[in-house]
């Protein structure tokens, strides 16, 4: 089962204006109570309106899906027949066409009941993060799910709704959310483990920089002092007659310095690697931080 995101926009607000209490005292809601309407679902909103009623009900499940909403989660709706669960529980009541013992029932009034249910286990976790914290558990289930009968022993409501049906729906969410929520936190660990791995190695690049651009400057200077021993050979050349042997020290210094050039040139080629992978690394860093906020966000 997946929470489609509409599901707070297909809940259609019919908020009555009697037959509820301001508030909650000093509760905060913590369980939900099922209802059958035993009577017609689309009467739902008119009879919780009228006075003489004296009853009321959060949401309403009709038997095509639709999600009505006539109390706010804030504040208290009269529908257990007992004051503290009403305080401390949000209360839906599940269209049953008059036949609240039939088994005339539709998926779609499932399948929106559990995503009602689960969408309201992730509002109450916003709203109080430090008291309300579903778990994809059996016994979180059963103190979170109740239905009304347990609370007004002569009543048989919600009598033939499928219990079992909805608490395995919202049992399927929860272990899914979980098992979401562990793999983001395995990709998270990861995550900083390579980010550490990158810091570390970035963290030589300023010194292999420094490395080879003091081999550069070396190798400039000498590469100028051999021009200079050039210039003087030549000089020497000039002022004295032994041509033959000048020609070949002259010739053998041209050599070494065509060497020393391209030497020059390699650690300038590296020197230009190394600014390119530090930038690399930099944009690596960057595309890392946001994708962590990406998932970071998705959790729950
Ligand atoms: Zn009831």
């Amino acid at each position: 089962m997946s929470r489609p995101k509409s599901i707070k926009n297909r809940i259609i607000k019919k908020l009555i204006s009697v037959n509820f209490t301001k508030g909650r005292g000093d509760k905060i809601p913590h369980m939900i109570v099922l209802h059958t309407t035993d009577g017609f679902g689309k009467n739902n909103f008119n009879w919780f309106n009228s006075p003489q009623s004296q009853s009321s009900s959060h949401f309403g499940v009709m038997l095509d899906g639709t999600i009505e909403q006539y109390v706010e989660i804030d504040d208290t709706a009269w529908h257990a027949g007992n004051w503290a669960i009403n305080q401390a529980s949000i209360g839906i009541e599940f269209d049953d066409n008059k036949n609240p013992n039939d088994s005339i029932r539709t998926n779609e009034l499932y399948s929106s009941g559990i995503e009602l249910i689960c969408f309201l286990i992730e509002e109450l976790e916003k709203k109080y993060p430090n008291s309300f914290k579903a778990s994809a558990t059996n016994d979180f289930l059963s103190h979170f799910i109740r239905v009304h009968r347990e609370f007004v022993p002569t009543k048989t409501c919600p009598a033939g709704l499928d219990i079992d049906r909805i608490k395995k729906g919202v049992l399927e969410f929860l272990k899914k959310r979980e098992s979401n929520n562990n793999n983001i936190d395995s990709i998270e660990t990861r995550f900083f483990e390579i980010e550490k791995k990158i810091n570390y190695f970035s963290s030589f690049l300023p010194t292999i920089e420094q490395i080879l651009s003091d081999q550069n400057n070396k190798l400039a200077e000498f590469k100028n002092s051999l021009f200079s021993l050039q210039d003087f050979v030549y000089e020497k050349c000039i002022k004295t007659s032994d041509f033959e042997s000048l020609k070949l020290v002259v010739e053998s210094l041209k050599n070494e310095s065509e060497f020393l050039k391209k030497e020059f040139y390699l650690l300038k080629d590296s020197l230009d690697l190394l600014n390119k992978i530090n930038f690399f690394f930099f944009k690596l860093k960057e595309v890392f931080k946001r994708f962590l906020n990406k998932i970071l966000n998705k959790k729950v």
